[in-house]
């Protein structure tokens, strides 16, 4: 796995023209309840080659989840186990459960120069942003807090005392959209997820992407 992981990242700036280039790693991040997961599914479809990270949680499973899709959902034991092996790209405590993120298969996705989506809290958002500089952070807002608390309590799914954590963290969150390097209002879905492709689209198109292969590529042509 060390020499597959270095050989991808030396790849990105080889002048073979076959090289691989390594993924872009994108976080979105924004309150409980705001839509990252209704953008998700509406902004997904619309882009190729970008693969969307499983999290692990100790968090009880909803009634309409599935394990291995919405979430892995893990023991307390189990989950201290992948951390004590080092398998967490970052990890937090989240209205007292735990939410990490597997490293293998984000950076399988990563060296095979597939773009990788991560959905963070705060917390493990400027995480990831402290261990890859390069990620693209993404915070979704709500339009109001009115409309957050709306929107949670429509869940259905959180009793009162979670519904106050979850305002106070989100709350939390909103007052450092600006450590983001986009953000993006949800107050109509498709909006807000015609705008979130838009970030991808135009984060792949930036100039610094273009690698010497790319360059050799179209001379060539
Ligand atoms: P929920 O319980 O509503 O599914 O998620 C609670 C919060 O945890 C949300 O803000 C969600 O984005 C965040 N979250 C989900 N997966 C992870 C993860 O792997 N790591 C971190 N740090 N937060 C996560």
């Amino acid at each position: 796995m060390g020499d597959e992981r270095r050989s991808g990242r030396d790849r990105r700036t080889s002048t073979d023209p076959d090289a691989l280039k390594r993924g872009i790693l994108f976080v979105m991040t924004g309150a409980s309840g705001v839509g990252k997961d209704s953008i998700r599914r509406v902004a997904l479809p619309q882009l190729e080659g970008i693969h969307y990270s499983v999290s692990a949680t100790t968090r009880e499973r909803r009634p309409d989840e599935v394990d291995g899709a919405n979430y892995h959902f893990l023991t307390r034991e189990r989950f201290q186990e992948l951390l004590g092996q080092n398998g967490l790209l970052e990890h937090a405590e989240y209205v007292g459960d735990y939410y990490g993120t597997p490293y293998e298969p984000v950076e399988e996705a990563l060296a095979m120069g597939k773009d990788v989506l991560l959905e963070l809290e705060l917390v493990g958002a400027r995480q990831v942003k402290a261990r890859v500089p390069e990620a693209v952070m993404v915070f979704i807002a709500p339009p109001s807090m009115r409309e957050l608390e709306r929107r949670l309590r429509g869940r259905g799914t959180d009793s009162e005392e979670k519904i106050q954590k979850r305002l106070a963290r989100a709350r939390e969150e909103i007052r450092a959209m600006r450590e983001f390097d986009y953000v993006v209002v949800n107050e109509d879905l498709y909006t807000a997820a015609s705008v979130f492709v838009s970030v991808i689209r135009a984060e792949r198109a930036r100039a610094h992407r273009i690698s010497d292969s790319d360059i050799a590529r179209t001379l060539s042509g």
